[in-house]
């Protein structure tokens, strides 16, 4: 007889109060404003969020996830909608976000992201 044995940690640090409501989309960070910018990357064009592969989360940057989580950030696929706009939430994935700006409101991306591509998408 096959025992399969299923496994599932979901435990986090630091888990917001929010009911689950899937229509509101929260980004996680240290010292975020109102566009997502955070301690870390908070010129005028860092209003991306991205999400971590691991816990299925948006943060302002990798290094807040870091800070935050007990794991470190987990890239995701290109094809996944993980790179989110903190201006108009909408969400995208690498090839939208590689535009440089959003496909919703136009927005402008800070380009210099692009350095740590691989630390928030597979390759
Ligand atoms: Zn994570
Ligand atoms: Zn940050
Ligand atoms: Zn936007």
């Amino acid at each position: 007889m096959a025992l399969q044995n299923h496994l599932q940690v979901a435990k986090l640090s630091k888990q917001p109060s929010s009911d689950k409501n899937d229509a509101s989309i929260v980004i996680h960070g240290i010292q975020l404003d109102s566009y997502g910018r955070c301690l870390h990357y908070h010129t005028n064009n860092d209003i991306v969020a991205l999400k971590c592969a691991q816990c299925h989360q948006y943060f302002a940057c990798y290094q807040c996830h870091d800070a935050i989580m007990s794991h470190e950030f987990m890239p995701a696929k290109p094809e996944d909608k993980s790179v989110l706009c903190g201006v108009c939430h909408h969400i995208m994935n690498y090839q939208d976000y590689s535009q440089n700006s959003c496909p919703n409101c136009h927005h402008a991306f800070n380009p210099r992201c692009a350095l740590h591509h691989e630390i928030y998408f597979e390759s």
